[in-house]
């Protein structure tokens, strides 16, 4: 299989072509040429296999270039080597007679960046061997919290790679700057940039153009890549997870085979909702899509109206990752939406840059709401569906997965559509324990995270992932900060 990119379908790349580069040289995002059938079934003989059988044969279609073997190598490493907390890796916890927790956060980080940046150095060091190439690869990322850690986690000591992460000094949680000073590997660097999460994007989109690094770069036989989420290989791996749930569903008898489900996502940079997008385009038995946005409601107004809008005030929530004004990987629904116009796509995206606005047409809008319904809920929604869902089923749930729980709530009691619903559930509760507390009436202040934690366990008679208690007894490896002019000497200092 090939892959095109959506602003110039004339550059064409194979898989490992696509996931060494990240974004085509004009800046469009790479797409399959044609999705592969997943038929009833095939479907069928999924639903006695386990997780890692079910994602060799739905890698398999998409990696064309890479052999049997290779996939299966890939996949033992990612999630067969003991780095996720459930044997199932992304169990289903049922939530009363029609809802189902999709559980994404058994991984080493504890949020569902893992699911994806577990496989991904996997991916790119065999894409990377099949290129020939002699360099080293250096990704770079900026984080505002889970992606930074899910990254260094999954390309740990991964062979030919290193990893440099900036984060804002004053933009992460306590814990989450604990997750990244405390990294272990031979190939990891961590250090805090003075400023917000723009000013560590912004430092970080000039280092990988910056000629002078470039040069120094290539004199030590070096090259810049990246691990963000409009890259091919973090998409892949989350079709998986939707396929799996579904076969799960059906081994434990909740529905028959091709019965339909619908499937309601926390939604930020559209990366999560997109797998599942093309899940159901590959045949899977899905109803609608279930878009729910936090008070940052871009994505809902688009769905109801067909204008996307990022001229608006920017909300800093209790569920940051999804605090987000452009979704980058709707590019990719436009352009499946849009008969793969790519010149059109490459228009809309101009728009968004110069005006900070596009509209689609009202074909195009209904298309878009033939398979998506959106939705959006405030802070006080938030934390109401955190404590109404301990309440009702003594299950904790994070905030992101709240907002997808209240979303679910106000499309079924306005839709009447009463089809059996996967809710993506993206973090443990145990990562913003914080947000948790104060969501259930009581009061966080003058406690610690751990101490904050402890309260938790205690309320919800279930423990902490080792993941994050141990963070209290793991040294201090990376202190540094720098100031946000300061970056291309951090990096030298580092390679
Ligand atoms: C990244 C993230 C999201 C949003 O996922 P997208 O793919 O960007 O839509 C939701 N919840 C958590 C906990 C995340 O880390």
């Amino acid at each position: 299989m090939r892959y095109q990119s959506t602003r110039d379908k004339t550059k064409r790349v194979s898989a490992s072509g696509a996931i060494l580069q990240g974004i085509s040289s004009e800046g469009g995002l790479f797409v399959p040429e044609k999705l592969p059938e997943l038929s009833v079934q095939r479907l069928e003989k999924m639903v006695g296999q386990d997780y890692i059988q079910r994602a060799q044969g739905i890698l398999a279609d998409f990696l064309s270039d890479f052999s049997q073997e290779e996939i299966a190598r890939c996949l033992q490493n990612a999630y067969g080597s003991g780095s996720f907390s459930s044997a199932k890796i992304a169990p289903l916890s049922r939530l009363g007679q029609d809802a189902y927790l999709l559980e994404l956060w058994h991984g080493p980080t504890c949020a569902f960046k893992d699911m994806a940046l577990q496989l991904l150095p996997q991916l790119m060091a065999a894409s990377v061997e099949k290129s020939g190439g002699k360099e080293e690869i250096v990704i770079l990322v900026a984080t505002s919290g889970d992606t930074g850690k899910a990254a260094l986690e999954g390309f740990r000591d991964v062979p030919g790679i290193r990893i440099v992460v900036f984060y804002p000094e004053e933009g992460v949680s306590p814990l989450q700057k604990l997750q990244m000073a405390t990294q272990e590997g031979e190939n990891v660097f961590v250090a805090a940039i003075q400023g917000n999460f723009d000013d560590a994007q912004t430092g970080v989109k000039r280092l990988f153009t910056d000629r002078e690094v470039l040069e120094k770069l290539q004199a030590k036989n070096q090259i810049f890549s990246s691990a963000n989420s409009i890259n091919w290989g973090r998409l892949l791996p989350q079709i998986v997870y939707y396929v799996s749930a579904y076969c799960d569903l059906v081994q434990e008898e909740q529905i028959a085979l091709g019965d339909p489900v619908n499937i309601c996502v926390p939604t930020g940079n559209f990366g999560n909702i997109l797998a599942a997008y093309y899940a159901k385009r590959m045949g899977l038995p899905v109803q609608k899509l279930i878009c729910a946005s936090n008070r940052n409601n871009v994505l809902a107004d688009f769905i109801a109206t067909g204008a996307y809008d990022r001229n608006r005030p920017f909300y800093a929530t209790t569920s940051p990752s999804m605090d987000i004004l452009v979704s980058s990987n709707l590019e990719r629904l436009l352009f499946d939406l849009m008969d793969e116009d790519d010149a059109k796509i490459h228009d809309l995206m101009r728009r968004l840059e110069t005006e900070g606005r596009y509209i689609v047409s009202p074909q195009v809008l209904l298309r878009l709401q033939a398979d998506f319904a959106g939705g959006f809920c405030d802070e006080a929604q938030t934390a109401d569906a955190i404590r109404r869902i301990y309440d009702r089923y003594s299950y904790l749930c994070d905030p992101h997965t709240a907002v997808a729980v209240s979303v679910y709530e106000q499309y079924r009691a306005k839709s009447a559509d009463d089809t059996k619903t996967i809710l993506v559930s993206t973090a443990s509760p145990f990562k913003f324990p914080h947000s948790v507390l104060s969501a259930l009436g009581e009061d966080p202040a003058g406690l610690d995270e751990f101490q904050i934690a402890e309260r938790l366990e205690r309320i919800s008679g279930r423990s902490m992932p080792k993941q994050l208690s141990d963070l209290r007894e793991k040294p201090i490896r990376f202190t540094e900060c720098f100031a946000k002019d300061q970056m291309d000497r951090a990096l030298e200092r580092i390679l």
